[in-house]
């Protein structure tokens, strides 16, 4: 579709509320409601384990996010704008698991993962592995935008970053103390749990299985959004999963598992356990299902998380806004930090299941 100038429709915010979205024939159509949806990651955020104070930090955050989001539709600007800003938004927070405040690999590091999609043409952005780069959303654009390639990984990705003159941090800059403490607590618990399957080993008995808390994991970020042109878009940014093996790539910069935007169906942002959305292609999978089984959003949402996911033994979530704006937030792990504004709403954030 062709997009007004920005500068059009901040002089004339009133047509912004009534732009129409145009039909495949060109028809004026039913008129698209702007909406942005945001997720901080979803697991085992069962009710209890935050204190007030932390649950209003993460509400609060949410909010942020979304507004920042939301601005950009009201003023006119386009879903892939308004994905990236609320994105950043949550990367910058320390309290999620994306930019600052990412988990850390086996090794003690921060290898960072992050992707987005524009709805409109289908093209596709996404960096993994990247250690240096404030902002990873900034660069997956940067790859969709500026270079003919829809994946950049590691030292090329970080090359590309330098290129395109975006902001650098030292490692440190992603640190906390509270993922530092987890991880280091992690660490320990697998080395108790080695040295007793090596005594058991040498006693010749069976050594008690050790299951770490995966939920415990999850925290990605994303967006999803649909603008006044009707045109969607998804951006998802993750620190990927605690104690991750050097290399390892998970679903968030994986178009069709951790993003996927097209406007005839949908655009989706995924959360949770990454290698088992990658097999199930989840994003895209939902989109396909909307695409051509005629199927709701929600619906849609349901039978890969509830169904397919499940199934599989993964868990996780996804949001997921369609062009008549329709969405969902859906997940089959305890909890999801979640949230949604639409036109003429509050914005509306949660983090724990029904
Ligand atoms: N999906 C992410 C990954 O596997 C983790 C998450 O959503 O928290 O890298």
């Amino acid at each position: 579709m062709i997009r007004i100038a920005l500068a059009a429709f901040a002089a004339a915010p009133a047509f912004v509320s009534a732009a129409f979205a145009e039909t495949e024939s060109g028809d004026a159509a039913s008129p698209a409601p702007l909406t942005i949806l945001v997720h901080g990651g979803a697991g085992a955020m069962a009710r209890g384990k935050y204190t007030a104070d932390e649950e209003a930090a993460f509400k609060a955050e949410l909010t942020r996010a979304l507004e920042a989001g939301y601005a950009v539709l009201e003023g006119g600007g386009a879903a892939l704008d308004a994905v990236t800003a609320a994105v950043v938004l949550l990367e910058d927070s320390p309290l999620f698991n994306a930019g600052k405040g990412a988990v850390f690999t086996r090794e003690g590091k921060n290898e960072l993962d992050a992707s987005i999609m524009d709805g409109d043409t289908l093209n596709a952005g996404a960096v993994a592995g990247v250690t240096r780069v404030k902002n990873p959303v900034k660069l997956a654009r940067a790859v969709m935008e500026k270079s003919e390639h829809v994946m950049l990984i590691g030292d090329g990705a970080q090359r590309f970053a330098e290129e395109q003159e975006l902001e650098f941090v030292s490692p440190k800059y992603f640190r906390t103390e509270k993922r530092w403490d987890a991880y280091r607590a992690r660490l320990e618990a697998e080395k108790a749990a080695e040295k007793e399957a090596d005594k058991a080993e040498r006693q010749g008995r069976l050594a008690p299985q050790y299951s770490p808390p995966h939920a415990e994991k999850y925290g990605t970020v994303g967006a999803v959004a649909l603008d006044a042109e009707g045109d969607l878009a998804a951006a998802t940014s993750t620190g990927g999963m605690m104690m991750k093996r050097y290399g390892r790539v998970g679903d968030v910069p994986i178009i069709g598992a951790g993003v996927y935007a097209n406007d005839a169906s949908c655009a989706v942002s995924s959360t949770g356990w990454g290698e088992y959305f990658i097999r199930l292609s989840v994003a895209r999978e939902i989109c396909a299902q909307v695409e051509y089984q005629g199927k709701t959003v929600a619906a849609a949402a349901d039978d890969v998380i509830h169904n397919r996911l499940e199934n599989l033994g993964g868990d996780g979530g996804v949001i997921v806004v369609g062009p008549d704006g329709a969405h969902a937030m859906t997940f089959n792990s305890k909890g999801m930090f979640r949230g949604v504004m639409t036109a003429g709403a509050a914005p509306e954030v949660a983090i724990y299941g029904e």
